[in-house]
């Protein structure tokens, strides 16, 4: 199915070239996602570090096979949420869920979703929301249960 797109060269673009594609050392908690109707598949790994009370998303790897749409959203989310407190990269992890709901009606706020914008037409075919969501579904996910790991030992 062809998306026609504005956005649809960084779309290209991160599926070419995958920011942050590869598993990698140390993280914390390991998920694998699948998307059934389309058949993408994720192995993502989260690493956070706790600084003052407040989690930090030091490393999201990931190793993906399927569409374009779903290998250049975790790459575009990876982008997003390194090196960003958790509770910011959940922030920004809800606007990308508002956009994938507008049903192509939304304005995207470019300053908190930087590439994520490109997905905005992804919103206007439902099959292909959940190949949009995988990578973050996979880390949101991911980071619950490495927040919990943690909480668990502080108590
Ligand atoms: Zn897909």
């Amino acid at each position: 199915m062809q998306i026609q797109s504005l956005y649809q060269e960084i779309i290209l673009d991160h599926y070419r070239n995958p920011h942050h594609k590869g598993l990698r050392e140390p993280f914390d908690v390991e998920v694998h996602h699948v998307n059934p109707t389309c058949g993408d598949e994720v192995t993502l790994r989260v690493a956070l570090k706790d600084v003052g009370g407040d989690p930090v998303v030091t490393d999201v790897s990931y190793d993906s096979l399927g569409c374009s749409i779903s290998q250049a959203s975790a790459s575009v989310m990876s982008d997003l949420v390194i090196g960003k407190p958790v509770s910011e990269a959940m922030r920004i992890l809800q606007e990308f869920l508002d956009l994938m709901q507008s049903k192509g009606q939304a304005e995207p706020d470019e300053a908190v979703l930087e590439d994520a914008v490109a997905f905005a037409g992804v919103s206007k075919y439902p099959a292909r929301i959940k190949c949009a969501l995988l990578g973050w579904m996979a880390w949101k996910d991911a980071t619950g249960q490495a927040l919990d790991e943690t909480t668990g030992q502080a108590s």
